[in-house]
C-alpha cells in the first residue's frame, strides 16, 4: 500500500477546526500593529509628525536629524508592543517579499551594556545582501551594490515580533531593483498628468491618487495532502492527476456555505489582517471546489499593492496554523477553474471626486467622460504592453484557456456607454454651436448617471471591464505582485493624459477654440481611433479570436511572445518619457522575466520527469506484475478455458506496457529538448525553446500517467488523487 498518500488522507480526515484566540472587537483592532497617524501622533514630536506627513503628501525629503527623531518614536512604539527586531521589507523582482531581520539592541563588545542599533540611519537606509536577488545584469554591468531605502508613503507595521519598514530596493547606480520604485514613479506620473487635466474642470484639484481594490482568489488544500504531492510542493501546481469524476459541474461549492475548517481559517486570517490595517471586507467560495476569494476595501495603489504582498505572506503563515496550504498558482488543477486577481482601478482627487464615477452635473460628467475615454484610448494604443504586464509562465495557463479572460486585451463598457460614445462621435468638427453644446450637455453628457443605474449587463469574459465607477483589470494572475500591472496601467494612462492636454491646448491656442469645444473635438477623435479595443461580446468564444485578429489586436498566448512588448520602441520611449524606467532598467526587467519563465518551465519539466519515472512507472509495473501472476495462475488451473478467462487481463498488461513505453520515450525526448535549449545563450531564444519545444511534452507525458491512474489499483497508487485534494474539507 502507498503509505504517504494514505497517511496523509488519514491525517486530513481526522482534522478538526483549529481553535484560535479571538481578541476584542474588530473595530478596535484595525491597524493596531501599524505605525499609522494615530500611533505617530502619540509617539512622535509634532515636528517629526509633520515631517512624515509632508513626505507622504508632498514627497518632501526627510533629513537625517528628523529621521533620528522618527526612528526613536517608531522604536518606542514597537518596543511597547514587544517587538525585538526590525527589518527593511521590500519586493525584489522574485515576485515575493524579502526581509533581513536585525535586533534593536546589541550588547557592547565586552557584553557589559546594551547598545542601541536603531536610529535614523537604520530607518532610512540599509544594505541587504543584494547578490542573491535578480538584477538582469544591472549590478554586473555597473559593479554596483544595492540598498534599501524607506518609503514613508507606506506605513511601518509589526508582524510577529518584528517591525517591518516598507522600503524600495535600489542599485547604488540608481537603477530600480524592485517592484515598488517603478510603481511609485508611475503613480507620481499619473498624479501629475491627471491633476493637470482636472484643472479644466476644477481649479482646486491639487492631487490625484490612483486607487486599487484587488480581489484575491486562492485554493485551500489540506497541508498533509498538499505535501504528499511532490509537484504541488515544488511547482505550486499538479503536473498530473486524472480529473475527478465530480468537479465543479454542480456548482455546489460556489453556492454552498463555507466549510467550517476553511471558515475558521478565514476568521483567523481576517483578524491578522485587521491588526495589520489590511481592510479585508468580503470572503466567499469560488467556482472550483476548495477555491475561495478574499477582497479588501480599495486603497491608494502603493498601499494596496503592499497590502496584497503582505496578505499573501500572512495567508500562508496563518494557513500553517490551520493545517492548510494556500495555492496561489493560476492553474493548480487541470479541468477545474484557476485563480486570478482582479485589479479594480480608478482615480480619485484630493477634493473627494472619483474621476471614473459619473455624477450629477453635465460639467463633472464631461470630466468623467474625459478620463473614461482617455483610459480606453490608452488601452487601445498600448494593448500589447498591458498584455505583457500580466505575462507569467503560470498565468499562461489561464489566459486563452477558455475560462479566464483571453490573451486578447479588450475593453467592455456596456450598452449605455457605448451609445453615449457613438453620440459623441458625431460631434461637429471645429467649434460647436451653442445649440449643439446645450443638447450635448443636457441629453448626452447629462444623462449618464440615469442610464448607468440601469446598466446591469456585466460581462464576465472581458479582461478589462468598466463596472460603473471603476475599471476592473481581470486578467492579472493570482500569484503576481499587482505592481507590474499597476505600473503599466498607470503609466499608459498618464502618457495618454499628457497627450490629451497637449492636443486640447493646441486647439485652444491655434484653432481659437473654447475649452469645451476643444475637449469635445479631441474626445471625438479618440473614440474614432479606439474602436478596435471595444468589445461587448463573449471573450471566450472562437468567433472573438477571429474578429480580434481582423481588427489587428494581438493574441499572445505565451509569455515569451507577450513580453517582447516590454522592450518595444514604443514602450521604452513611454517609460523613459515618464521617468519610470530608463532603457537599462526596462531591458534588465525583460531579461529577468525571461529567465524566470525559463526556470519555471525547466523545474516543471524536471519534476514531471521524476514523478513519471519514480512514482508512476514503478507503481504501474507492480500492478502489471500482479496481473501477470494472475494470468499465470489462471493458465495453471484452467488449461482449456484459460484464453477466455485471461483475455481482459492480457489486454490490460499490454495497455500498461504501452503507457510505460510512452512515458519513457517522451521523458527522454523532453530531456533532450531541455539539453538543447540550455545550450542557447540568448534569453529570448532560450525561453522560446522551453515554451515551444519542451513544454509540449508535458501534456503528452501527463496523458499517459493519467491513463495509468485509471488502470492501476487504487490501493497502490502513490499520488494523492484529485478527488482527495479537492473534496477533503
Ligand atoms: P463586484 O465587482 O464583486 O461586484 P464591488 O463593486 O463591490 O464588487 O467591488 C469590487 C472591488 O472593487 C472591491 O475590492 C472594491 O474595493 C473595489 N473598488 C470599488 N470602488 C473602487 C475604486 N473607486 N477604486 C478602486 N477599487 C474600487
Ligand atoms: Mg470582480
Amino acid at each position: 500500500m502507498s503509505t504517504l498518500r494514505f497517511q496523509a488522507l488519514q491525517q486530513a480526515s481526522n482534522r478538526k477546526p483549529v481553535h484560535f484566540e479571538e481578541i476584542g472587537r474588530k473595530s478596535n483592532l484595525f491597524g493596531a500593529n501599524v505605525f499609522n497617524e494615530k500611533a505617530m501622533k502619540q509617539y512622535l514630536t509634532s515636528d517629526a509628525f509633520k515631517g512624515v506627513r509632508d513626505a507622504i503628501q508632498h514627497g518632501t525629503k526627510i533629513d537625517r536629524k528628523l529621521a533620528d527623531y522618527i526612528a526613536m518614536g517608531m522604536k518606542e512604539w514597537a518596543l511597547s508592543k514587544g517587538v525585538t527586531h526590525y527589518t527593511h521589507w521590500f519586493q525584489p523582482l522574485t515576485g515575493t517579499t524579502a526581509e533581513k531581520h536585525d535586533a534593536f539592541f546589541e550588547t557592547s563588545y565586552d557584553g557589559s551594556e546594551s547598545v542601541e542599533k536603531f536610529g535614523g540611519a537604520q530607518l532610512v537606509q540599509q544594505e541587504p545582501d543584494a547578490s542573491s536577488f535578480p538584477n538582469g545584469g544591472i549590478r554586473n554591468t555597473f559593479e554596483a551594490r544595492g540598498y534599501t531605502a524607506w518609503d514613508p508613503t507606506s506605513p511601518a507595521f509589526i508582524y510577529g515580533t518584528t517591525l517591518c519598514i516598507p522600503t524600495v530596493f535600489i542599485a547604488y547606480t540608481g537603477e530600480a531593483l524592485d517592484n515598488k520604485i517603478p510603481l511609485l514613479r508611475a503613480l507620481s506620473a499619473i498624479d501629475e498628468a491627471a491633476t493637470e487635466v482636472c484643472k479644466y474642470f476644477d481649479k482646486n484639484v491639487k492631487k490625484v491618487t490612483a486607487t486599487l481594490g484587488w480581489e484575491q482568489e486562492y485554493f485551500l488544500i489540506d497541508k498533509a495532502l498538499a505535501n504528499s504531492r511532490p509537484d504541488l510542493m515544488m511547482t505550486g501546481r499538479t503536473l498530473l492527476g486524472h480529473t475527478s469524476a465530480k468537479g465543479q459541474q454542480l456548482d455546489d461549492h460556489y453556492f454552498g456555505s463555507i466549510p467550517t475548517r476553511a471558515l475558521t481559517y478565514m476568521r483567523d486570517l481576517e483578524q491578522e489582517c485587521m491588526l495589520l490595517g489590511i481592510p479585508v471586507k468580503t470572503r466567499h467560495n469560488e467556482v472550483a471546489p476548495n477555491q475561495f476569494e478574499l477582497a479588501p476595501i480599495f486603497e491608494e495603489t502603493n498601499l494596496a499593492v503592499d497590502h496584497n504582498s503582505l496578505l499573501m505572506d500572512v495567508m500562508q503563515k496563518v494557513a500553517e496554523r490551520h493545517d492548510f496550504k494556500v495555492l496561489f498558482h493560476e492553474k493548480p488543477f487541470k479541468g477545474v477553474n484557476g485563480s486570478g486577481k482582479h485589479n479594480n482601478w480608478s482615480l480619485a482627487t484630493d477634493t473627494g471626486v472619483n474621476l471614473l464615477s459619473p455624477s450629477k452635473t453635465p460639467m463633472s460628467n464631461l470630466q468623467f467622460l474625459t478620463f473614461f475615454i482617455n483610459t480606453i484610448k490608452a488601452v487601445n494604443d498600448n494593448e500589447t504592453l498591458l498584455r505583457a504586464s500580466i505575462a507569467t509562465a503560470s498565468n499562461d495557463h489561464r489566459l486563452g484557456a477558455n475560462e479566464a479572460p483571453p490573451a486578447i486585451m479588450s475593453v467592455f463598457i456596456g450598452a449605455q456607454l457605448t451609445k453615449v460614445l457613438s453620440e459623441l462621435e458625431s460631434v461637429t468638427t471645429g467649434k460647436l454651436s451653442p445649440e449643439e453644446k446645450t443638447d450635448l450637455k443636457l441629453n448626452v453628457v447629462g444623462k449618464i448617471p440615469d442610464v448607468l443605474l440601469d446598466n446591469t449587463d456585466r460581462n464576465r469574459t472581458s479582461p478589462f471591464a468598466f463596472t460603473g465607477n471603476k475599471f476592473e483589470f481581470r486578467a492579472v494572475g493570482s500569484n503576481s505582485n499587482c505592481s507590474n500591472a499597476m505600473t503599466t496601467l498607470n503609466a499608459i494612462v498618464a502618457k495618454q493624459l499628457i497627450d490629451f492636454k497637449n492636443e486640447v491646448e493646441n486647439l485652444i491656442e491655434n484653432k481659437d477654440m473654447k475649452k469645451d469645444d476643444a475637449i469635445f473635438n479631441v474626445l471625438r477623435e479618440y473614440i474614432k481611433q479606439s474602436k478596435k479595443i471595444l468589445f461587448e461580446g463573449d471573450g471566450y468564444s472562437e468567433a472573438w479570436e477571429k474578429e480580434a485578429a481582423k481588427r489587428g489586436l494581438s493574441n499572445f498566448k505565451t509569455t515569451p511572445e507577450a513580453i517582447k512588448a516590454k522592450v518595444s520602441k514604443q514602450a521604452l520611449e513611454l517609460f523613459e518619457q515618464l521617468g519610470i524606467f530608463n532603457h537599462v532598467e526596462a531591458e534588465a526587467r525583460y531579461e529577468i522575466e525571461l529567465e524566470e519563465y525559463t526556470k519555471k518551465i525547466q523545474i516543471e519539466g524536471r519534476v514531471l520527469g521524476d514523478i513519471a519515472r519514480n512514482h508512476v512507472i514503478p507503481t504501474a509495473i507492480r500492478y502489471q506484475n500482479t496481473l501477470i501472476d494472475n494470468v499465470k495462475g489462471l493458465k495453471e488451473i484452467f488449461a482449456k478455458e484459460f484464453e477466455a478467462l485471461a483475455k481482459e487481463q492480457i489486454v490490460l498488461i499490454k495497455e500498461i506496457s504501452g503507457h510505460i513505453e510512452g512515458i519513457n520515450s517522451k521523458v527522454l525526448a523532453m530531456t533532450n529538448e531541455r539539453k538543447k535549449a540550455n545550450q542557447l545563450t540568448d534569453a529570448q531564444k532560450m525561453a522560446e525553446a522551453y515554451c515551444n519545444n519542451v513544454k509540449p511534452y508535458f501534456d503528452e507525458i501527463r496523458n499517459h500517467c493519467d491513463k495509468l491512474e485509471l488502470l492501476v489499483d487504487d490501493e497502490s497508487w502513490t499520488l494523492t488523487k484529485y478527488r482527495e485534494l479537492l473534496f477533503t474539507k
